[in-house]
């Protein structure tokens, strides 16, 4: 569907790896204070000082965690950044440095890797952080991606997934389950599109989903937010892998239990009219999709008056003793414990 065909094809055989490493990576500059060598050498070198140093790292695969038939090869890459950056954030740490590590096969020309760079370089501009290395080399069959992202943080704001207590709140940024739905919306066109190549679909209806699957942000602004409302989060995950999941993360870590209350999950219109029309439920959506990168954090009781009216945040539960269970509580007040996918009730689904 958004395959590009006019497009020049120089084959990566044509280049060796020095020069496709040249080639991709010739006017990288670095911009953070942190970074005092990035490409070049054998390795880079950062100085944080005094401030801790948090790492991340996570790997694409083709055909597992990307589909190119409608995942844009410059959306990949800047999808690919924001994925781990999100986790630095998560650590409530600001994100500084990736570094880039790729596998192809000779499938791909040197066309498909520049725009896959260029989302890169898109994301490392937009979220200010510097490319300080990586690595290239090829692959027998499809396309594999690492990227490691390096952040700093003052010692006292690192941000664990221990540190909820039995009394706080929690709170979210954003809202949930709309890259889920992008992706169901996205599926669906191509297998249209498998059978009728000249269908050309209106994705208008859905246009805030499919952002949300093929070019979702990092809340690299949450812990800046936070520090103005002068709240310290107890306890911080990203939603990667949808609400429940992420917290029961929260729960087992921290030794606490949850009620979260199903008409304080923050949905976008757009997702509650889709789901609609697909047939399913936006609360299991929310609760059971993934890739929102929003963040999912705790906060103690007193700290309610400085986020309740906050645009940026829903309270959307609180924390139990251990023993209480983590549940939802429903619109009809009904108490249903949580699983990592779905509910324990009769298959909602
Ligand atoms: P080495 O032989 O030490 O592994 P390479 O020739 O692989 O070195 O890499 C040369 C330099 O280019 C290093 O600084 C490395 O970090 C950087 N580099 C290699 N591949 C990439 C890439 N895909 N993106 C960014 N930097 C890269
Ligand atoms: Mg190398």
């Amino acid at each position: 569907m958004l395959e590009d065909k006019n497009q020049e094809r120089t084959s990566l055989s044509s280049l060796g790896e020095f020069q496709l490493i040249e080639h991709l990576t010739k006017d990288i500059e670095a911009k953070q204070p942190t970074t005092l060598k990035g490409i070049g050498d054998d390795g880079a070198v950062l100085n944080f000082k005094d401030k801790r140093t948090v790492v991340s790292t996570d790997m694409l695969v083709e055909g597992v965690h990307f589909d190119l038939a409608y995942m844009p090869l410059k959306h990949l890459g800047y999808k690919a950044v924001v994925v781990n950056l999100s986790d630095i954030c998560a650590m409530n740490a600001k994100p500084t440095q990736i570094t880039v590590s790729i596998a192809v096969s000779n499938r791909f020309p040197l066309e498909a890797l520049e725009e896959l760079y260029s989302g890169i370089r898109y994301a490392a501009r937009i979220y200010d952080v510097d490319i300080v290395g990586g690595d290239t080399t090829s692959s027998q069959k499809g396309m594999i991606l690492s990227i490691t992202a390096i952040g700093e943080s003052e010692e006292d704001d690192i941000t664990y997934r221990v540190g909820a207590n039995p009394t706080d709140l929690l709170v979210m940024s954003g809202d949930v389950g709309a890259a889920y739905m992008g992706l169901q919306v996205l599926e669906r066109e191509k297998q249209v599109f498998e059978v009728n190549p000249n269908n050309q679909p209106d994705l208008e209806a859905y246009d805030y989903l499919i952002e949300r699957q093929l070019k979702p942000e990092a809340r690299k602004d949450v812990k800046d937010l936070l520090k103005a409302l002068e709240i310290k989060p107890t306890a911080m995950i990203d939603i990667s892998d949808g609400l429940s999941s992420e917290i029961l993360h929260i729960c087992k870590q921290s030794n606490v239990g949850c009620n979260l209350y199903e008409n304080k999950i923050p949905l976008d219109p757009q997702l509650i009219s889709v789901c609609e029309e697909f047939n399913l439920d936006s609360t299991t959506v929310a609760l059971n999709g993934g890739e929102d990168y929003e963040l999912l954090f705790t906060i103690t009781m007193e700290d309610f008056e400085k986020i309740k009216a906050n645009p940026n945040f829903s309270i959307i539960g609180h924390m139990t003793q251990e023993s209480e269970g983590v549940h939802l509580i429903t619109r009809d007040d009904t108490k249903i414990p949580l699983k990592a996918r779905g509910w324990d009730a009769v298959d909602e689904a």
